[in-house]
Order: C-alpha cells, then sequence, then structure tokens
C-alpha cells in the first residue's frame, strides 16, 4: 500500500506543471479571444501616386492597419492621397519635410522639417528619422514638437530591389524577431517600390498564418 502510494505521489507531482498548461488554455476560451501577437507594418518615402494606393489596396482586402511615415512635401502636393490613408483608419508619421539626414542639420533645419510637415499632415505625434539617422540632440527636439521617435527591428531592405520573395522572407522571418513585435520597415516611394508592392501579400499571409495581426503603432496617432 506504502510502495502504491509512494509511486503515485511523483506521478501527481510531474502532472502539475503540464496541468497549468490545460488550466491556462480553458481561461481562453472564457474570453472568446485566442491570444494573438502584433506585428507592426510601417511604410516610409510616401505618399506617391505610383505605389501608395496599390498598398492601401492590399491592406484593405487583409483588414489591415499599417503606419505610414510621409514625406511632408509629398504629401502637401497630394492631400488625398494622406486623406485615404487616413480614411482607412491607419496611422501617420512625420518623416520630415525634404528628408535630409536630421544629424546633420542644424537645431533651426530640423525644427522647420518637424513643424513643416506637422503642418501638411496635420498633427502628428511620431518621428521617423530620414535613413534611421538620429542622436540625443535629435531626439531633443522631435520631443520639444511632441514627437517620439520610432525606428524598426525588422529591414526588409526593400529599397536594395533584392526581388519580391527575398523582401517577403526578410520580413516574415522569426528569427529576426526574437520574441519582440516585429516592426518592419517597408517603402512606398523613394524610388521603383513595385517589388515592395509585390512582397505585401506574401508578408501579410505569412504573418497571418504565423499568428500575428497588425496594429499601428501605439506611439503614431
Ligand atoms: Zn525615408
Amino acid at each position: 500500500m506504502l510502495a502504491t502510494a509512494m509511486s503515485v505521489a511523483p506521478t501527481a507531482h510531474a502532472a502539475e506543471p503540464a496541468a497549468a498548461t490545460p488550466a491556462h488554455t480553458a481561461a481562453e476560451p472564457a474570453t472568446r479571444k485566442p491570444a494573438h501577437k502584433v506585428a507592426y507594418l510601417t511604410f516610409d518615402d510616401g505618399p506617391t501616386a505610383a505605389y501608395t494606393p496599390a498598398v492601401l489596396e492590399i491592406l484593405a482586402r487583409h483588414r489591415t492597419k499599417a503606419t505610414f511615415f510621409m514625406i511632408g512635401s509629398q504629401a502637401e502636393r497630394r492631400p488625398d492621397l494622406l486623406r485615404a490613408v487616413r480614411a482607412q483608419g491607419h496611422a501617420v508619421g512625420n518623416h520630415t519635410f525634404t528628408h535630409p539626414n536630421l544629424t546633420r542639420s542644424t537645431p533651426a533645419q530640423i525644427a522647420s522639417e518637424l513643424a513643416r510637415t506637422d503642418a501638411a499632415l496635420g498633427h502628428t505625434t511620431c518621428l521617423r528619422p530620414p535613413g534611421g539617422s538620429t542622436d540625443p540632440r535629435v531626439h531633443r527636439i522631435a520631443r520639444a514638437h511632441g514627437l517620439t521617435t520610432v525606428l524598426w527591428n525588422v529591414d526588409t531592405r526593400d529599397w536594395t530591389r533584392p526581388g519580391a520573395s527575398a523582401i517577403t522572407a526578410a520580413a516574415v522571418s522569426p528569427l529576426t524577431y526574437r520574441g519582440r513585435s516585429p516592426v518592419i520597415l517597408l517603402h512606398d516611394g523613394g524610388g521603383d517600390r513595385s517589388q515592395s508592392v509585390a512582397a505585401l501579400p506574401g508578408i501579410l499571409r505569412s504573418l497571418e498564418r504565423q499568428g500575428y495581426r497588425f496594429e499601428t503603432l501605439p506611439a503614431c496617432r
């Protein structure tokens, strides 16, 4: 009897960690909301008539939200594209007015780049400095303008035009995330971005299969 009890005890203990998993899983159907991972698609250097509408169409088909870091001078020329992006519920961020390297700009130039873009876009709350070039001085001036600097952690290098499948592969490799929410850098302007557009459906399908949902960057409104 004692021997039986002793042999049962380790089994019961061993079962405890396993039991924690069903208990955790059981809580999920109660909320009727499966756990999901969040990914952030970001598009820089638009808006452009050539690529922004195509990107919007693909995102709409997938009922997906993204964040567009726009160049102020381009948005000023195409307010219709800015409106279309906003109308679909995407977030818009400041990507300066003329796309300079802000770390090589004077404080007055930086302030002008940010303010002119803000005027063109309407009020923005986030900045992506061109080329990701930033430093404490740029950061401080951005903060004074009410802008949070947002970079990325997944670089598709789509601007090098490596082919649509290479862009998709770079965007969807779980190895590049290391447990973080992916903030994926893509472009809808600044050159020939047909490969970026062609890569987008594959990026969406693959990440959806991996359990990701796409949201606008919380820092950008
Ligand atoms: Zn850019």
